[in-house]
This record gives C-alpha cells, sequence and structure tokens, in this order.
C-alpha cells in the first residue's frame, strides 16, 4: 500500500493500488503558478517543468484531514488541487477530465513511496512554458506545444490510449470525494499566467 505524504508528515493519502498509470511533463501555466503560490506560503521550490504522475483515484485511508484545503486557482477553474495548510505541499491534484478515474500528483511537491522511475511518455503545452532550458526532455519523449496540431494530437493519443486507466469503482474514496470531505474550496483569484517570483 502506497503512500502519499505532504513534507511535514500530517497529511497522508494511502492509496488502494501502487500502480502509476503514466508521467508527462506538463508546461502549463496552471501547474507552475500552482506549484509557484505554494511555494510562496513556504511551500517545497517547484522544478521549471513539473513533472506529473497519475495514480487511480482510490483511497484506502487518509491521514491529517483537518491540515488539508482545497484551493482552485480561480473561478470555475477545472482543477482543484489539495495542499497541506502547514507546509504547503501539494498532495494530490484532480481535473475535470480525469473523471475521478485517476488523480495526479507532482513529485517534487510532496513526499511518496511510489516507484517514481516512471519516465514521462509527452511534454505538453510547452508553448506556455517561458524558460529556454529543455535539456531533460529527451528525444523519445513526444512534444506537444498545444492541442491544435491535428497529426500530433493523433499520436498523442494512440501513446495515450493503452496507458490510461478504466473506470473501476474504488474500492475505498475517490480523490474528488475527498475534495468534498477537506475544508475549501477556497478560490485564491489569480491573474491567469501570472508569474509569482521564485528564487
Ligand atoms: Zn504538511
Ligand atoms: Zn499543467
Amino acid at each position: 500500500m502506497s503512500v502519499i505524504k505532504c513534507n511535514c508528515e500530517k497529511c497522508k493519502i494511502f492509496l488502494n493500488k501502487n500502480k502509476i498509470y503514466y508521467s508527462l511533463f506538463c508546461g502549463c501555466e496552471d501547474c507552475r503558478q500552482a506549484g509557484q503560490w505554494g511555494y510562496s506560503k513556504g511551500g517545497p521550490l517547484p522544478d521549471r517543468l513539473q513533472k506529473l504522475i497519475y495514480v487511480r483515484s482510490d483511497i484506502k485511508d487518509v491521514e491529517g484531514i483537518k491540515y488539508m484545503h482545497a484551493y482552485q486557482l480561480r473561478n470555475n477553474s477545472s482543477s482543484t488541487r489539495i495542499y497541506c495548510k502547514e507546509c504547503y505541499s501539494i498532495i494530490g491534484i484532480d481535473h475535470i477530465n480525469y473523471k475521478d478515474i485517476v488523480f495526479m500528483l507532482i513529485p517534487k511537491l510532496c513526499k511518496t513511496d511510489l516507484d517514481l522511475s516512471i519516465k514521462p511518455v509527452a511534454a505538453i503545452f510547452m508553448n506556455d512554458y517561458p524558460y529556454k532550458d529543455i535539456s531533460m526532455i529527451s528525444d523519445d519523449v513526444l512534444f506537444l506545444k498545444d492541442f491544435k496540431d491535428e497529426n500530433i494530437n493523433n499520436k498523442y493519443n494512440a501513446l495515450m490510449s493503452p496507458l490510461r486507466a478504466k473506470y473501476l469503482k474504488p474500492r475505498g474514496i475517490s480523490f474528488k470525494q475527498l475534495i468534498k470531505e477537506v475544508e475549501g474550496i477556497t478560490v485564491l483569484n489569480l491573474k491567469k499566467g501570472e508569474e509569482i517570483l521564485l528564487p
């Protein structure tokens, strides 16, 4: 049974399944802003290009629910993130497109005993990535500037479809259910794309 913990270890999410379905690099503004906001509150320093991993939305148990708080960047955000309100680690992220089958985490922004050796299969939203350094993206990683090129989209879908999790009724609670049980959802009203300075 794997665990996702915040850095101060007050918050713990125990998973029913240890499997990581896939990993991506994400250059989008929102992943970056959410990491920067956490850092500005005393949380972990995000990587410039963040590595995301996806696990099944099936939670066996949680600890420290009173330290968890759900946030959205703006009104009607598609993503909801659970932070620890003591250490501002992000311990899980829901997006409406995940349909509560999986949820996402950013290993750099929390702690986990999941096997993190999995390599990202694609780098997405790279048009929104403001830095020059892309040396972390090896040649075998599919590079998507946006989702506007049909050819690349087809390649991406072909790559992803065998990796995507199919719906199974969770044995425990789902990540969306956890969001309902924690404090929040607080809307931060951050300006879209606005960078919060890192050191
Ligand atoms: Zn914490
Ligand atoms: Zn993103």
